[in-house]
């Protein structure tokens, strides 16, 4: 099919990579880029960290939409899709090729009470005005946002609360094992485990259970969920974010979608992965846009992300559900890396606390599908890529 007129709906950083994709691989059509925000695409990461500490003031994107050829309109949502036609705020876009890149958006706690999510610059700007010293601030979640934003309100010398409903930090992420290891980095926090918010109230908020925890400031830092509900009722398959086929393509033809809301069939692990992180908002518009274009592309990434907290730099790269046995390098108490390995030997994640180098060695090892030495592994003055078979 002859493709003239893309419209890409989402301007965050999956969005503008889909852009800059399209016309990278010298497609000439219009181009129409459509942002529910009133920002020009900016990168979300800075917001937990540079930003909420107050080093930065944004994070935008370094990309020229105007050199681009791009018709931006941002504080336009898309509402709904039929076949060849979006409907926005500000009446429908035609499309012959179209890119779903809406990315995801917080889950709020239950309760009438105020509260800060954690999505937008707008919401970092305005949490970081509320984080002043001597501020009760409680967090809900010690999953990575979570931990970020303890990080920041610590470091703003407030009174530091995190309630998590696991019986680790990070459990729902890289299980209960890993998270333990990071319990102590929690020094100055009154970190609550198995601890559930039932609602956020005037003043604080209200435990499952009993209890309340008084709190000038409430975070939810619970988790995010696909940014799909305008594409109810259209031919787009949804199942936990927008089903799309290695090669990104949705079930509505001349679709695909990219970044958070995207679920894509992985052939590495022959399973359907949808990854919240920033790497894949960045690499993924590259298939994206070669597909539409009608070029053969596949998706088949190393997931990767990173997360920095309480002064460590966590790296992680694979898919640890396709792990067995889980290795250390290192012990808990300084830097340290954990490796799964798959049944065969091959390594099927790795997480690096500031240990930047296994990471990048173990990154590749898992590209190329290498086995290692387990018994070499275990040893952390031992460079990963000498643990190969
Ligand atoms: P988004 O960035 O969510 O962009 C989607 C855009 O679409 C949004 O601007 C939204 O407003 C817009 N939109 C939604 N619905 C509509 C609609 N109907 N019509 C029009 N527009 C719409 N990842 C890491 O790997 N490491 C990190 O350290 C890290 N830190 C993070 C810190 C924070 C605070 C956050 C929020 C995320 C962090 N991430 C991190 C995750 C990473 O930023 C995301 O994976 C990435 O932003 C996803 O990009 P995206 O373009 O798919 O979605």
């Amino acid at each position: 099919m002859n493709v003239n007129r893309v419209v890409v709906v989402g301007a965050g950083l999956a969005g503008v990579r889909s852009v800059e994709a399209l016309r990278a691989r010298g497609f000439g059509g219009r181009i129409t880029l459509i942002g529910q925000e009133r920002h020009r695409p900016y990168d979300r990461p800075p917001l937990s960290k540079a930003v909420l500490l107050g080093s930065a003031d944004s994070s935008f994107v370094d990309s020229d939409l105007d050199a681009l050829e791009v018709d931006f309109r941002p504080g336009v949502s898309a509402k709904s899709l039929r076949a060849g036609v979006v409907e926005t705020t500000e009446g429908e876009l035609g499309y012959d090729g179209l890119v779903i890149a809406t990315g995801a958006e917080p889950i709020p706690l239950p309760g009438d009470g105020p509260q800060h999510v954690l999505r937008t610059l707008d919401d970092s700007l305005e949490l970081r005005a509320r984080l002043v010293p001597g501020a009760r601030v409680v967090v809900a979640g010690a999953g990575w946002i979570g931990a970020e934003v303890a990080t920041a309100a610590r470091r703003a010398g407030c009174a530091v609360t995190v309630l998590e409903a696991g019986r680790t930090p990070l459990a729902q992420a890289v299980g209960e094992e890993i998270g333990a290891r990071t319990e102590s980095w929690y020094d100055g926090i009154d970190l609550r485990l198995d601890t559930m918010v039932a609602s956020v109230d005037e003043g604080g908020v209200e435990l499952v259970g009993g209890g309340f925890v008084e709190a000038h400031v409430v975070v939810a830092g619970i988790g995010v969920r696909p940014a799909v509900e305008w594409l109810a009722g259209s031919d787009v398959d949804l199942h936990n974010g927008v089903v799309t086929d290695e090669r990104l393509r949705t079930s509505l033809p001349g679709v695909v979608a990219v970044g958070d809301c995207a679920a894509w069939w992985s052939s590495r692990y022959g399973t359907r992965l949808r990854v919240e992180h920033w790497d894949t908002a960045l690499s993924a518009p590259e298939v994206a846009a070669a597909t539409l274009l009608g070029e053969e592309a596949v998706y088949d990434p190393v997931p990767y992300f990173w997360s920095e907290q309480f002064g460590h730099m966590v790296q992680y790269a694979g898919h640890h559900p396709a792990g067995e046995r889980l290795l250390y390098r290192g012990g808990p108490e300084g830097k340290w890396s954990a490796c799964w390995l798959t049944a065969e030997g091959g390594l099927a994640a790795v997480l690096a606390v500031d240990r930047p180098r296994d990471l990048v060695q173990g990154r590749r090892i898992i590209q190329e599908g290498r086995r290692l030495y387990a018994e070499r592994l275990v040893d952390p003055d031992v460079p990963l890529r000498d643990c190969v078979v």
